[in-house]
């Protein structure tokens, strides 16, 4: 997967011709829930804003612009890349306010990007609106963030605001099948992943395509050995168990509207589908799912995991049992 298949080209033309014109502005919110796509879109900002040619090529393969894309070019400085930290703190504004003084050592505009920008303190986000009030001139910086709302309005208002949209279904899948995974699994990946790319691949590192596959089989058979085995979860986990069961209802229900013809998630257990299905009327089919719906909520706010998952087990065993 080549990071110019993650840019989407209207957003760059937009930018560069701001680049042509400089009338770049100091400070970008680049938002959206597709995290490897704001960072593209950085980086080749940040090429466009330093490159040798000017050309504005996606593909440039000058010296400043391969240095960037290796993370090896002096004046574009990246914040917030290690994906396990839960917070970007004060000391870091520090050193970014400091940096941002100083003069451009090889490039012509020296670029700050903060990656999981949501993840600035309130302290920090106070010391980095000081910073945006009067940047010295020669300077860029891209907040990445899921969401405006995420920083202060102090922060956003002074910021230009580029939203980069999710993957289709369709795209995502392909770029997952690019990478090797089958095309089933792919389109599962997407599907759930609701155009993350981040998400659909961790999801595909835990193997949960195989395991959801064994759970469609385990819930069929026995609903209530099935729901024992997360007594004990935690909130997170519980979720999880419940994202599961209301894709699997709303697979019921797509399987009765179609007569199993579309494409579904848990297309290869789709013979026990049809079976279950072709019992059951709509109203039935829609009640579990909306239930279902409701139980995950109670979990999601607050409820007792436990209580919940026991007031499920009577729910899917009326279900599959009438
Ligand atoms: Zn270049």
């Amino acid at each position: 997967m080549l990071s110019r298949d993650l840019i989407d080209r209207e957003i760059y033309g937009r930018l560069t011709e701001q680049i042509r014109k400089s009338k770049c502005a100091t400070t970008y919110l680049f938002t959206g829930e597709e995290e490897e796509k704001k960072k593209a879109l950085a980086r080749a900002f940040a090429k466009a804003l330093n490159c040798e040619n000017q050309s504005f090529d996606l593909e440039c393969t000058c010296d400043i612009c391969r240095r960037i894309d290796d993370g090896n070019f002096s004046d574009v400085t990246w914040y917030g890349l290690d994906e396990e930290i839960n917070s970007l703190k004060i000391g870091q504004i520090r050193e970014f306010i400091h940096q941002l003084g100083l003069k451009p050592v090889e490039g012509k505009t020296k670029v700050f990007i903060f990656n999981q920008a949501e993840l600035l303190t309130p302290d920090a986000q106070n010391a980095l609106l000081k910073s945006l009030e009067e940047p010295p001139p020669g300077n860029v910086i891209i907040l990445l963030v899921p969401h405006a709302r995420n920083l202060f309005d102090t922060i956003i208002s002074r910021a230009v605001e580029v939203k980069v949209l999710p993957f289709k279904d369709e795209e995502l899948s392909q770029i997952l099948i690019d990478e090797g995974i089958a095309p089933s699994e792919a389109d599962y990946l997407a599907r759930i992943s609701r155009g993350n790319l981040k998400y659909a691949r961790k999801a595909h590192d835990q193997e949960w395509f195989e395991e959801r596959k064994q759970w469609v089989s385990h819930l069929s058979r026995d609903p209530i050995s099935f729901l024992d085995q997360f007594t004990s979860s935690k909130r997170d986990q519980a979720l999880e168990v419940y994202d599961f069961l209301i894709e699997w209802s709303r697979d019921l229900l797509v399987t009765h509207a179609s007569g199993g013809r579309s494409i579904l998630i848990y297309a290869e257990q789709l013979y026990p589908f049809e079976q279950l299905v072709s019992q059951k009327d709509f109203d039935s089919l829609f009640e579990l799912f909306e239930n279902l719906t409701m139980l995950r909520k109670s979990i999601d706010e607050n409820g007792n995991v436990k209580l919940t998952l026991t007031q499920t087990q009577v729910v899917l065993e009326r279900f599959l049992k009438t």
